[in-house]
């Protein structure tokens, strides 16, 4: 019998609270701080929930990068599958969309938290409004949570607090305190799946532009690292978009911001050959070429395009030379961005970095330094790619950690 204190209810806390009172000989509070359980969760995949992803384990752990690998005991033991059907069997229907992404039916994230609030309601103490402020250890062994007034005695704690992205929904990083405060080394905290800040002063006109059907590159010591196509979004600062938030990941895991370049293809269905013979037919009339590229681009990124491949705006496109057309042309295939840093933690999607794995029981998610202290969660040294991977490890970890197994 153990009584069991599991601090936060984001999306591992919760699952955590499921597995922990599937154990009738367990008595299980939950604390949350906040006056609701699951405001992460609730506003993931832009309040759509993308909950996981159909890949297999091994795309799933490739999906984490160098991390990964400490999570192939938790995917075997509480996989996507076995998500899908918790969530199938309790009502809850799932789709599954491009890449793999898995959704509620319903489309709205919310129903997720509903169905495992549900779930605990009657078997687990949820205290909503009570924050943890520290653990109560001795000799290496947890003993209690503390909280304002006073300690509450348990066996057993399980660390479900989260990040430090999106301060606003709970993810303050307390976890981080918590667990240094017992003897664990956190790695470097930084965003990770996040906008990227460039220094282009250009880029501010044409702020709110969108594009789909583009490709950005991300090169590092000019060795390409990483392309994604998609839909990208111009901010004030930068970019975003779902392909500039991929990439960002990748960014996230080089030390050093100085070698960093980004490019962008406009038109990756089109070959520079391509280019050439269309704009060639296409610079037979005696348009200027400010207007001309308004037939091919975006009207906002039309007009500062001539400046972008530093040309005349009202040159006649009948004797753009031969030079000016391959100006033309590494301006459409090749629109570069001068990197600056990655958005605040803040903004991002994941915090990466974190408690670290080495000092994590695999199998258990149980800490190798304090006896009964268990994690879940974003708090740990893992974060994925965009995809359903980030939640599924929060599922997968709080599931294992919840079963409180030594
Ligand atoms: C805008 C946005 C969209 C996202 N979309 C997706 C997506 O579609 N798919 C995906 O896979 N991932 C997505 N993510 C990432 C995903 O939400 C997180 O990785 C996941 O929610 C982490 O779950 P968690 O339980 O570890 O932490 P959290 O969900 O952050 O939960 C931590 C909880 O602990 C509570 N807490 C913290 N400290 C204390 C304390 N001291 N005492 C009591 N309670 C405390 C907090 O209030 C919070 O409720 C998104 C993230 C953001 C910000």
């Amino acid at each position: 019998m153990s009584k069991v204190v599991i601090i936060g209810g984001g999306a591992s806390g919760l699952m955590a609270a499921y597995s922990a009172s599937r154990n009738k000989n367990n008595t299980v509070i939950l604390l949350e701080k906040n006056g609701e359980c699951g405001k992460k969760l609730n506003i993931c995949g832009k309040g759509r929930g993308n909950i996981t992803n159909i890949a297999d384990t091994k795309d799933f752990i490739l999906a984490f990068g160098q991390n990964g690998k400490f999570l192939y005991s938790v995917f075997s033991q509480f996989s996507n599958n076995d998500l899908i059907n918790l969530l199938n069997e309790n009502g809850l229907q799932t789709i599954v969309e491009r890449g793999g992404r898995v959704f509620p039916k319903s489309e709205i994230a919310r129903d997720v938290t509903a169905l495992f609030i549900n779930q605990i309601k009657d078997v687990v103490n949820i205290k909503y409004g009570v924050q943890a402020s520290g653990l109560f250890a001795l000799d290496n062994i947890i003993k209690g949570v503390k909280v304002k007034g006073g300690i509450i005695k348990c066996d057993k704690v399980i660390i479900a607090t989260g990040g430090k992205s999106y301060p606003k929904t709970g993810s303050t990083g307390d976890g981080y305190t918590f667990a240094k405060s017992v003897g664990h080394n956190i790695s470097k905290i930084s965003p990770s799946i996040c906008p990227i800040l460039c220094y282009d002063e250009w880029i501010k006109e044409v702020a709110g532009l969108s594009l789909k059907n583009v490709e950005l590159s991300f090169y590092c010591k000019d060795k390409l690292i990483k392309s994604e196509f998609g839909e990208m979004l111009f901010t004030h600062t930068g970019i975003s978009g779902p392909i500039v938030l991929t990439v960002s990941k990748y960014i996230s895991e080089i030390e050093d911001y100085k070698n960093i370049n980004l490019s962008l293809d406009l038109k990756p269905a089109l070959s520079r050959g391509d280019l050439y013979k269309k704009l060639t037919n296409e610079f037979k009339s005696n348009i200027i070429i400010k207007n001309y590229f308004n037939t091919i681009l975006p009207k906002s990124l039309a007009k500062i395009f001539p400046q972008l491949c530093n040309l005349n705006p009202d040159k006649k496109v009948n004797i753009i030379t031969k030079e000016e057309k391959y100006q033309i042309i590494d301006s459409i295939k090749k629109l570069s961005f001068s990197f600056k840093s990655l958005a605040p933690i803040e903004e991002a999607i994941v915090t990466k970095g974190g408690v670290d794995i080495k000092e994590i029981n695999p199998k258990t998610m149980e800490s190798k330094i304090v006896k009964g202290l268990y994690f879940c969660g974003e708090c740990i040294d893992i974060d994925a790619k965009t995809g359903g991977y980030n939640l599924q490890a929060a599922f997968s970890t709080g599931y294992v950690a919840g079963k409180l197994a030594e």
